[in-house]
């Protein structure tokens, strides 16, 4: 298998790895996600190997090795920069809380397989006699690109309530179907989610929605099962949201919303989550107004909403504010074409403009279809391109105090007044501007010749 595969330098340590405990008379294979990822032709993120060897052996044979998981029985072999986890065989026992086992016991690669998640999870590979051993029939699993657990699903789910949504997250990221059983016992106990910390929820979703080749999908996946009610009741609430068929031929607000997930091309998780999260206003705004729905103020109650969902799935502050101005925001850019020169300078000069210009090309693309807006502010961009992205000011507040305005309030609106001139366009220069502020100030009495 790895044979016909170009080998590269984080590969070739995972070898090594197996062939000094192999050499000093253990067992050792690779383990887990990357012989699934080497047997799909996908490139290994990171090498584990699996091992009859103690901690403590390994510890001995690699010297600068690291214990970081002893009791589990996991150390860190570093060889040529590249970190390696090497566990040994192990069976947990007694997931109390559903979450972490309460003891392990060291054993051998059978029964190690059988503690693991999912079968394709569950393989071996030899790198150094080059034979896959597989106890769970992972291998015909792969072939026929299906999730299905080790052992009994409800029992397997029960243990360990993370796997409820890393199934989905395997079966959206590899493009695999969910094994009827497996998809049950998720659907049975999908309440049970509730246990797992917002973080661990967090990470896997945003796993879905950037891994995923079909984001939408993934997401559809967590509605159907009944998942997606407990982690974002929010997202939950758009399906079956009706809005005018004029302007969203496609459907109510989650199928926009799907449709747009699809659509993404370049992934950022301020992108991803704006996407998700940038009509969950609708629903508690929705009126009906003659014979038409109404969503007045969506988009801002929506940035609201988002900020508490986001808050509640623990991320940064920087994250949480860029995301909520974005879906604050998003409904100004139908009215671009109608802003003033000043009011665009701001808008494509803000931070979050790559993201928000995205965010608004999908929202068009999954409904009306119409570029213009886009198109416009597209070619808005490349008109003012090699300027910087918000010029300096020509006329400070030191000018303005000079001219012989006092100190104050007064200072900071004029300042402002005289920028939006100078990014409307309407002044030539420093000199310009500067004569322009004089005549206003004249004209509003607050300077006198
Ligand atoms: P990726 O790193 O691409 O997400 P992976 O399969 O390597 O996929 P990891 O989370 O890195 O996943 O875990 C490594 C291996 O450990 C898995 O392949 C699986 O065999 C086992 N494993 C991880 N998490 C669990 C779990 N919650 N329950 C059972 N086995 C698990
Ligand atoms: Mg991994």
């Amino acid at each position: 298998m790895s044979a016909d595969l170009p080998s590269n330098p984080l590969q070739a340590g995972a070898r090594e790895v197996a062939l000094r405990l192999q050499r000093a008379g253990w067992t050792a294979y690779w383990a887990g996600g990357c012989v699934r990822d080497v047997i799909m032709g996908r490139t290994p993120k990171d090498y584990d190997i699996a091992t009859n060897a103690t901690p403590d052996d390994v510890l001995r044979l690699f010297p600068k090795s690291l214990a970081v998981g002893k009791a589990f029985g996991v150390v860190r072999v570093p060889i040529e920069g590249n970190w390696y986890e090497v566990a040994t065989f192990r069976q947990d026992h007694a997931y109390r809380d559903g979450r972490h086992p309460e003891a392990v016991t060291f054993t051998d690669a059978q029964t190690d397989a059988a503690r693991r998640d999912f079968t394709i999870n569950a393989l071996f590979f030899d790198p150094i006699a080059k034979v896959i051993h597989d106890f769970v029939d992972g291998r015909k699993d792969i072939d026929r690109k299906i999730i299905r657990t080790v052992g009994r699903p409800r029992d397997r789910f029960m243990e360990d309530q993370l796997r409820l949504l890393r199934a989905v997250r395997f079966s959206a990221t590899l493009g695999f179907a969910l094994e009827p059983a497996t998809a049950g016992a998720i659907r049975d106990l999908a309440d049970r989610i509730q246990s797992i910390s917002a973080e661990r929820i967090q990470q896997e979703l945003t796993r879905m929605l950037l891994e995923a080749p079909r984001a939408g999908d993934a997401v559809q996946t967590l509605q159907e099962l009944g998942l997606i009610k407990h982690i974002l009741p929010e997202v939950e609430a758009l399906k079956g949201q009706e809005q005018p068929p004029q302007f969203h031929p496609e459907g109510d607000v989650f199928t926009h919303t799907l449709i747009m997930l699809n659509a993404m091309v370049e992934r950022s998780v301020q992108l991803a989550y704006a996407v998700l999260l940038h009509d969950i206003g609708k629903p508690p705004s929705a009126k009906q107004v003659g014979d038409r729905i109404r969503f007045d103020n969506h988009a801002r109650h929506g940035a609201a909403m988002a900020e508490a969902v986001l808050r509640r799935l623990r991320f940064s502050n920087a994250d949480t504010d860029a995301i909520c101005f974005c879906i604050a925001n998003h409904m100004r850019f139908m009215d671009v074409k109608k802003m003033r020169r000043a009011t665009l300078c701001r808008l494509v000069g803000a931070p979050t403009f790559p993201v928000e210009l995205e965010l608004h090309r999908l929202d068009c693309l999954a409904s009306h279809g119409g570029m213009d807006n886009y198109d416009f502010l597209v070619a808005f961009q490349k008109e003012r391109a090699g300027e910087p992205v918000l010029p300096e000011p020509w006329v400070t507040g030191q000018d303005i105090l000079a001219l012989g305005i006092p100190e104050g309030r007064d200072v900071g609106l004029w300042k402002k007044k005289v920028y939006e001139a100078q990014l409307d366009g309407q002044l030539e220069n420093r000199e310009a501007a500067l004569a322009w502020l004089k005549k206003q100030l004249l004209d509003a009495g607050s300077l006198h010749e």
